[in-house]
């Protein structure tokens, strides 16, 4: 019988489950390690800061998607893999042994970039670290002091969760007068999107009262001040660091080829370009053809992943994939609006945040079973 080893519940991984409920395949022992029996769409994350959704809403449930397929679910995380014996090693010392291994981990956030973060800021990475600190934020922020939050990193992300803590901190009196700073080693937020996109998001960010301190690097944080290159000195009760994705170390430390920043180079097949019975999809893989790092690119991995899985299991040819050079970025500014971006195209309006809204909860209503 042939071992699948799942690694991580990243968006191709959750589509590869759903594959796998409908393929059956016999005579296979499929397992799924992930440190969360849940994950957390990340796409919804700055609507449930907002708080136009519960939590509840943004989630996907990995124990039942994994039963529905009939897939071992094992609650850790992986550190090491032992690509000679084909075993991966997990954080509680935990070894599993596989056949095939795909790994869908996602990315990290280093916060080792800017001195000092690592001890008194909070990364996007893991999220679910992000959700328990931002619910402590709310309460200490909730002490009618007043001061400011800082947020490392200008792209998409960032910028969506300034606008969103924005929004929220607006809901109560207590938290209305705190400030919210943008920081981004770029002149203007949302980078490589259109021009267009990139003047209205920063007139937006201005009328909402978020302070944009562009072509700035953050250099020390110490849990009171954010120290920018430049000279400014930006007073921070709270840092969040969304500095974009960074690699996690054990994949290159196991000894799988990488590219220069840590990420798993793999064909065009998903197969790694060192050892190719290990698949990689998602943000953790380094394509010949690079794309972002982006959840669109990763769910469109999905499907040529689960094929290729079901083929290398079953002893047929894979098949190559290259993904699409476009994707729609859709960017909610607080309230129910937002901006889009496709190409060289741009739209914003209520209308694009009901556009994401419904897109967002078709995603979670696919792969949530009933
Ligand atoms: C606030 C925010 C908003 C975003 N909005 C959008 C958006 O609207 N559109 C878009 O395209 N992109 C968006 N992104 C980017 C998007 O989140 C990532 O590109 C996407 O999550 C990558 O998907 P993935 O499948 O590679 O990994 P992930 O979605 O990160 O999933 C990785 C999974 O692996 C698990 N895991 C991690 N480490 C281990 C380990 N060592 N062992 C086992 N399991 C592990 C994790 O718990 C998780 O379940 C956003 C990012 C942020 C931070």
């Amino acid at each position: 019988m042939k071992r699948l080893l799942l690694l991580g519940g990243g968006h191709a991984h959750v589509y590869v489950l759903d594959a796998l409920r409908k393929a059956h395949p016999t005579d296979v022992d499929i397992t799924l390690v992930s440190p969360h029996v849940r994950q957390v769409y990340s796409g919804m994350l700055p609507g449930w800061i907002a708080g136009h959704y519960p939590l509840e809403a943004c989630v996907l449930p990995l124990d039942r998607l994994a039963a529905r397929a009939g897939v071992r679910f094992i609650q850790q995380a992986a550190h090491h893999i032992d690509l000679d014996a084909k075993r991966v090693e997990c954080c509680n010392g935990e070894k599993i042994d596989f056949d095939i291994l795909s790994i869908d981990t996602g990315p990290v956030t280093d916060g080792r970039i800017i001195p000092g973060a690592a001890e008194h800021a909070l990364p996007i990475r893991p999220i679910e670290r992000f959700i328990r600190g931002w619910e402590t934020w709310l309460a200490d922020l909730s002490d009618g002091n007043g001061g400011s939050i800082a947020i490392v990193g200008g792209g998409a992300a960032g910028v969506e969760l300034a606008f969103a803590m924005r929004h929220r901190l607006e809901r109560d009196a207590p938290t209305r007068n705190i400030e919210i700073h943008l920081v981004s080693s770029r002149e203007e937020p949302l980078a490589g999107m259109p021009l267009i996109l990139r003047k209205r998001a920063m007139r937006l960010l201005a009328e909402r009262g978020v302070g944009f301190h562009g072509g700035r690097r953050a250099i020390h944080y110490d849990g009171h001040t954010l120290c920018l290159t430049g000279g400014t000195r930006l007073p921070a009760r709270q840092c969040l660091l969304v500095p974009g994705a960074a690699a996690p170390v054990w994949p290159k430390a196991s000894g799988l080829d990488t590219d220069t920043s840590g990420f798993i180079r793999v064909g065009p097949t998903l197969q790694s370009t060192s050892h190719p019975f290990v698949f990689a999809a998602g943000d953790i893989a380094a394509h010949a053809h690079p794309r972002p790092k982006s959840g669109v690119f990763a769910v469109r991995a999905g499907p040529p992943l689960a094929e290729n899985l079901l083929r290398a299991l079953s002893g047929e040819p894979l098949q190559p994939w290259k993904a699409q050079r476009r994707a729609l970025y859709l960017v909610s500014t607080g309230e129910r609006h937002a901006l889009a971006a496709w190409g060289p195209l741009a739209w914003w309006g209520d209308w694009v945040w009901r556009w994401k809204d419904r897109i967002d909860r078709q995603f979670i209503a696919r792969f949530t079973p009933r």
